[in-house]
């Protein structure tokens, strides 16, 4: 959550420092824009613009540079400067709480991500000592207690006064910091989750690689404990504690400019939903071989056979990752016929969960930074079971801390609303579930091999429906959805899919939409359910729940209510009882997630749009919930 960008320079660029950082910003925003703003250290002082977002538009950074194009600031003469962007944990959506935050004297400022817990004892301090804060946030605190610890050291080294100050703060944070009286930029983090980017013409600093793209590829992290001091020639990187040097691991950055740009769509949301096929093919690529009749995990290869004589495995994620674990849950049941618990990470860490070494546990988290899920592996850890990780950002700390895991593969998620990420999961866990079934031998070997043929045609199949999809999609989004409330319905594999779908349209469209098992209607949504009511139901033939389903149609017809069906291609029948039909091809029930869930990715982002609404940064939210 929260964007940092920054940039140390020795001479001049192309683009100017304060350009380079409203560019970076800008395609930052994804991860908060509640605010945005820049700090600059000029001559002999800091400069400091900001603004507020308004009318949960989240333009704030269009905003800015209007302002700062306006005053001629963009060319400011500058070689150092630091931006953010602001997803507000303390303190209203405002401009006083907008960062950077500058020192009571205005000798420093800062940009921060993450929380300090610690920040009511220390402003009580710092107020004792004559410090007052403007804003309401934790962060203009730590910027305070820097500057008030510089002050005590005699204004020495503008260094000290940072290590000292961050090793008085409780909680996770990263953090970039300027000073007037000296040429450097400091940032520091207890969370990692920031990067320093190595560029001929100096350094650029941000809190995700893709921000680093347009300057450079070679870059390392500041790693949780690690504080990093950067001139414009040089870096250094040492521990906070012990301030020990500590020699960074200087990666490539595996990205594209194009995978992070629109590339002719309209918003990022459209595009990830329309990139499936091609993120559903990566993230299977070498991996689901049906000519070969091998599966090839080669993340998972060395531990399968503690997960193939696994008693339980437990599946924890927040939001869309909890409903690709549900979706897991009847993968695996099926075809590994091994237990499955799935649950909310912020729930499973304060249930002291049962957990042992003959557990899997996989975590689920597409940016692989989620704070809670994060919190739930590290508990897992403990317990000895063996986790395993299903993240997408490559090397994130998910990834890492589990150790053991399997990429996604489906390139950068701009979009807060996830939509490929989602499929890339789902694509996974099935390939997961038949590889760990045909070991255990509780799948057939026909069976196995018409699967992964199956499941390596998925992406060609996502791909001839998703233009009829789209048409329909929208139509279904004009005419349908007009009420306040909805309702999703699916049963078994698509019970989750009911819930996903019900997401989308919270999320973006601002309906209040509820997912539930189609027989779970009868013990209490149905009370809703009037003429204005849309109903969107899951209904595939092909397993025995179509015929029952059918009868839950039935049932909301008879109290007036509208019903949007998913139906197989050919249900001619289901035509007569429904307002309006989107066909899904026939396929094997546990594939049938990844189809029908992508019409309901498209009827929320067309009704978001179609209401004036921004689907790439729905009001409240941000990507990566790293608090
Ligand atoms: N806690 C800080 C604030 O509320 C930082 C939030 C963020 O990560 O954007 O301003």
């Amino acid at each position: 959550m929260c964007s940092i960008f920054g940039i140390i320079i020795k001479q001049k660029t192309e683009t100017t420092p304060i350009e380079s950082t409203l560019t970076a910003l800008k395609m930052l925003e994804y991860r908060g824009y509640d605010s945005a703003g820049i700090a600059s250290k000029g001559d002999k002082a800091l400069q400091i613009w900001k603004t507020q977002n308004k009318d949960n538009k989240a333009e704030g950074v269009d905003m800015l540079r209007k302002q700062m194009t306006e005053m001629g600031v963009i060319s400011f003469p500058t070689q150092i400067v630091i931006g953010h962007t602001r997803w507000a944990t303390h303190g209203e959506i405002s401009q006083k709480n907008a960062h950077p935050h500058s020192s009571q004297d205005g000798n420093f400022a800062i940009v921060h991500n993450g929380i300090i817990e610690n920040y009511i004892e220390l402003k009580e301090f710092l107020r004792s000592k004559g410090y007052y804060s403007v804003s309401d946030t934790d962060t203009e605190v730590l910027v305070n207690l820097i500057e008030y610890r510089w002050n005590e050291t005699g204004r020495i080294s503008f260094e000290v006064a940072v290590r000292q100050a961050v090793s008085e703060i409780e909680g996770a944070f990263a953090i970039a910091v300027i000073t007037s009286s000296e040429d450097k930029m400091i940032v520091a983090s207890r969370s990692g989750g920031l990067f320093v980017g190595i560029t001929a013409y100096g350094f650029v600093i941000a809190s995700d690689q893709s921000a680093l793209v347009a300057h450079t590829k070679d870059c390392f992290e500041v790693e949780s404990d690690c504080l990093v001091v950067l001139t414009p020639e040089k870096y250094e990187k040492r521990t906070i504690v012990s301030n020990q040097e500590v020699v960074p691991d200087i990666k490539k950055i595996e990205l594209e400019i194009s995978q992070i740009q629109k590339n002719g769509y309209e918003y990022f949301m459209q595009k990830e939903i329309f990139e499936q096929p091609k993120t559903l093919t990566d993230a299977l690529r070498g991996r689901v071989r049906p000519f070969e009749g091998i599966i090839k995990l080669r993340g998972i290869e060395e531990h399968l056979r503690r997960i193939v004589q696994a008693k339980k495995i437990t599946i924890i994620g927040c939001g869309t990752s909890w409903h690709a674990g549900l979706v897991g849950e009847y993968l695996f049941e099926q075809f590994t016929r091994i237990p499955v618990e799935v649950e909310y990470a912020s729930e499973f860490v304060h249930r002291n969960p049962i957990l042992g070494e003959k557990d899997i546990v996989i975590a689920i988290s597409q940016s692989g930074e989620t704070a809670d899920t994060l919190e739930a592996l590290a508990l897992a850890k403990k317990s000895r079971a063996t986790v395993i990780g299903l993240c997408n950002v490559v090397s994130s700390k998910i990834a890492r801390m589990a150790g053991v895991g399997v990429y996604l593969h489906v390139g950068p998620e701009i979009s807060v609303a996830s939509t490929k990420a989602f499929t890339g999961q789902v694509a996974v866990l099935t390939a997961i579930a038949l590889l760990v079934g045909r070991q255990k031998g509780t799948i057939t070997e026909s069976d196995y091999m018409r699967h992964i043929t199956e499941l390596a045609e998925l992406p060609s199949v996502v791909e001839k429906y998703l233009p009829y999809f789209d048409i329909v999609a929208k139509e279904i989004a004009y005419e349908q959805l007009h009420s306040d409330h909805a309702l999703y319905l699916g049963r078994g594999y698509n019970f989750p899919v009911a819930l996903e779908g019900a997401l989308k349209l919270k999320e973006i469209s601002y309906i209040h939409a509820e997912g539930y098992p189609a027989a779970e209607m009868k013990h209490g949504p149905i009370a809703l359910i009037d003429e204005k009511m849309p109903v969107i139901v899951i209904a595939p033939q092909g397993d025995e729940t179509y015929k029952k389903i059918i009868g839950n149609i039935q049932e909301i017809r008879a109290r007036s209510g509208r019903v949007i069906a998913i139906a197989t291609e050919g249900d001619t029948e289901i035509v007569s009882l429904v307002e309006k039909v989107i066909y899904i091809p026939r396929a094997s029930e546990h594939l049938i997630p990844i189809i029908a869930v992508v019409p309901l990715q498209l009827i929320a982002y067309h009704n978001a749009v179609m209401k004036g609404l921004n689907p790439d940064k729905p009001r409240h939210l941000a990507k990566s919930v790293t608090v």
